[in-house]
């Protein structure tokens, strides 16, 4: 049996595991090539797994090609979650449509409105989720396991690609079809909202297109602080992360609370 073989045969007993040991186990599907071998895997095997993307209004149209293409070629639906209106509003008033690009603050705070509030709706009542995490995307991803308790969000979380390599992924979609970004194609190999991503030249890091502006370690948006439960007890990377991404909370909660903005759940 290759090695391949085996990591999709491991992802696969992870993703039936994760079905039958929890009720309403959904898969956040962030469009990228991981996830696009999972949405295959759980289509297939797994087709219990609900899945939903978060739409931050500030995806690429390659992106939105991949949505409908998704939900053409595949049984499983495909939910789509929107940030809360007001609160887009209140950070665009207070930062500018683009201010994320002022601070790191500023752009976890962005992330904060257009993802984590969202992502935080999506997960609400359901007993665990799954992501397309690999351990080798980032240095903030270093001390994943396949399996954790995701304290921040109150439910069990499953990374099952967390082995792979960009080349299992890459030959994953190759053998079996599978849609993907075609942004991917224009060196692209990590794809997030259009403003926050570039393309990468050969030799950079596959990652270094996304907040290029930014120090490596701040490099995440908040979608898996929980992490940090984890990472606490290692580099510390993730812990000032947190930090900030309290502070960029805190802000966003204060603008939530202004007279005229309607109150959002940030528990
Ligand atoms: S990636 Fe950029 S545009 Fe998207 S939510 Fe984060 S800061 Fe905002």
């Amino acid at each position: 049996m290759s090695d391949l073989q085996q990591k999709i045969d491991a992802t696969v007993a992870v993703l039936k595991r994760a079905a039958s040991e929890f009720t309403q186990v959904v898969f956040a599907n962030s469009l990228g090539a991981e996830d696009m071998v999972l949405t295959d895997l759980i289509a297939k095997h797994a087709p219990d797994i609900a899945m939903f993307s978060l739409d931050t209004g500030r995806l690429p149209k390659e992106t939105y090609d991949l949505i409908q293409e998704v939900r053409q070629r595949y049984d499983v639906p495909l939910a789509v979650y929107f940030p809360n209106s007001e609160l887009v509003e209140a950070y665009v008033s207070q930062h500018g449509i683009n201010g994320f690009y002022d601070s790191v603050e500023n752009r976890k705070g962005c992330c904060f409105v257009r993802k984590v509030e969202p992502l935080r709706r999506a997960l609400k009542g359901k007993g665990a989720w799954i992501t397309g995490m690999r351990r080798d995307q980032a240095v903030t991803r270093g001390t994943l396991e396949v399996s954790s308790f995701d304290a921040d969000n109150g439910l069990q979380k499953f990374n099952p690609l967390l082995e792979w390599s960009n080349k299992d992924v890459w030959a994953y979609i190759r053998q079996n079809d599978v849609p993907y970004n075609k942004l991917h194609d224009q060196f692209y190999p990590s794809l997030g909202c259009a403003p926050c991503t570039r393309s990468v030249t050969p030799g950079e890091d596959i990652r270094a297109g996304r907040w290029w502006w930014e120090d490596p370690e701040h490099k995440e948006c908040g979608l898996h602080v929980s992490n940090g439960s984890k990472v606490a007890h290692g580099t510390g990377v993730q812990a000032v992360s947190s930090t900030s991404l309290q502070a960029s909370r805190a802000r966003i909660i204060e603008i939530a609370a202004r007279p005229g903005v309607k109150q959002i759940e940030t528990a």
